[in-house]
């Protein structure tokens, strides 16, 4: 009751005492935010915990992206109420992590992520512990509203909203940086990278989809810390790897993950020459005017391009030591998706959906013509077809055979006959029709 009665008070006058962080109270009509840019969700969350004499603000992505006027994706709520306590005042609320406790208030489609505020681990050791490389490994030790201010990872991200008062709360100059459009690291940034590396994918998708500078201190040790990707979970990276390529602005993350460095340690077997730069660069553009236009996006597709190089080195590798074409590709993919499952665990689904996308190519480029109409109804055949239209846009030698299936597709019944009668004439004026790659004997002519 007591601690209940000092939270309450506190509530109204977050406290300043520490020195190098200065409390900041920008009211209604100088930040702009209004309550009803605020979803339902989040408001019932919000006056629910502030009833129950809990403080709880807006915080995160949501306040951020207000304040720059964009659609927030969704919301963070952050408050002084532990998970437990937080999961009893709403029905749909559930406690999930383990490394970092959170509880998710379930409304229909919407989510709302309550965090209780944390304070910087070295308060309490018990609770929080860091490993050898300075890796945060549970971070689960409660603090005050400051405490959570200084223990978030950019300034930008670290504005707090009350929708009670109507104020922003900032304690590390966050709107400041805001107006600058520059990404910040809060702290030492070697330090904060060392505690969670992830911070560096992070800023890399904040710079790109908000069009931020990265600050110099915050990009300075971005390529040296790089290695310490090694050391995240992979389901933790698989996750980040999605946001990263599914924020809308691909084009620009692959640009400064390469320029710092970072790629080799997302995918180690990539290859990168002009060839799979070209694949990768119209992929990425593809996929953000996809997500621009509202178009869903197949995250197996931006594997299968970055990945694309390494499966065709390797297969040819196998081919030159004997393994026929069609299992030699088989085996390299195989190896390919393991390998690249020990670094981002993606799921099986999404494993299997790449064999499709790769497998179909040798199909698609020499077509067994008593199959095509068949490969066009395969559910697969989309992805297998888009991806091979992204390999010809990108320069890449595949006889012309994605224009060929996108005419076959437009073609009517007398059209495509046409089109097949071209391709018998071409492969037999080429000795027999057998495509020059797939090495079959040639058939043998009987004598007339
Ligand atoms: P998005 O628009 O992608 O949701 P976001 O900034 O809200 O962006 P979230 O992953 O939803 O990102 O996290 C919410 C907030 O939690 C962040 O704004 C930041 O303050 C804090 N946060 C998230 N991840 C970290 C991290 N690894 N280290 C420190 N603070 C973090
Ligand atoms: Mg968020």
């Amino acid at each position: 009751m007591l601690k209940r009665f000092i939270d309450r008070l506190r509530g109204r006058q977050p406290s300043v005492s520490k020195s190098t962080m200065r409390l900041q109270v920008i009211k209604g009509l100088q930040h702009g935010i209004s309550r009803r840019q605020i979803s339902a969700p989040a408001s019932k969350v919000l006056d629910g915990l502030q009833e129950h004499g809990y403080q709880a603000f807006l915080v995160g992505g949501g306040v951020r992206d207000l304040l720059l006027g964009a659609t927030p994706k969704d919301f963070d709520v952050a408050t002084n109420a532990t998970p437990e306590q937080v999961r009893s005042l709403f029905r749909n609320a559930r406690i999930i992590g383990r490394r970092f406790r959170l509880v998710h208030v379930l409304f229909g489609r919407e989510t709302i992520e309550v965090a209780t505020f944390r304070a910087h681990h070295e308060q309490d050791l018990k609770t929080a512990s860091t490993n050898a490389q300075g890796m945060i490994v549970r971070d689960n030790v409660y603090g005050s509203m400051e405490d959570d201010a200084e223990r978030r990872d950019f300034t930008i991200n670290a504005l707090y909203y009350n929708i009670a008062d109507d104020c922003l709360y900032d304690y590390v100059n966050g709107v400041r940086d805001l107006d600058a459009r520059l990404l910040r690291l809060i702290g030492h940034p070697d330090t904060r990278y060392r505690e969670d590396p992830v911070r560096m994918l992070r800023a890399i998708r904040f710079a790109a989809k908000l069009d931020f500078r990265i600050e110099a201190q915050t990009a300075a040790p971005l390529t040296q810390l790089a290695p310490l990707l090694e050391g995240v979970s992979p389901h933790r990276l698989a996750d980040e790897v999605d946001k990263l390529l599914g924020c809308g602005h691909a084009e620009r993350v692959i640009a400064l993950l390469e320029e710092y460095h970072l790629l080799p340690y997302l995918f180690p077997d990539l290859v990168l020459n002009d060839s799979s730069r070209r694949l990768i660069e119209a992929t990425a553009r593809n996929t953000d005017e996809r997500l621009r236009i509202g178009k869903g996006i197949n995250p197996a597709f931006f594997y299968a391009t970055l990945l694309w190089h390494a499966v065709q080195q390797r297969s040819r590798q196998l081919h030159d030591q004997g393994s026929a074409l069609l299992p030699a590709l088989q085996q390299a993919i195989q190896q390919v998706i393991q390998r690249q499952q020990v670094r981002t665990a993606f799921t099986r689904m999404l494993a299997t959906s790449l064999r499709e996308i790769w497998e179909m190519q040798p199909r698609l480029e020499h077509p067994d013509l008593r199959r095509v109409d068949d490969m066009l109804q395969q559910p697969r055949f989309r992805a297998g077809f888009d991806f091979l239209m992204l390999r010809e846009q990108s320069g890449e030698k595949t006889a012309g055979m994605g224009a060929w299936w996108h005419r076959y597709q437009e073609a009517t019944a007398e059209q495509r006959q046409l089109m097949l009668d071209t391709i018998i004439h071409a492969r037999k004026q080429q000795g027999g029709g057998a495509p020059s790659k797939r090495r079959r004997p040639p058939r043998k002519r009987k004598p007339s």
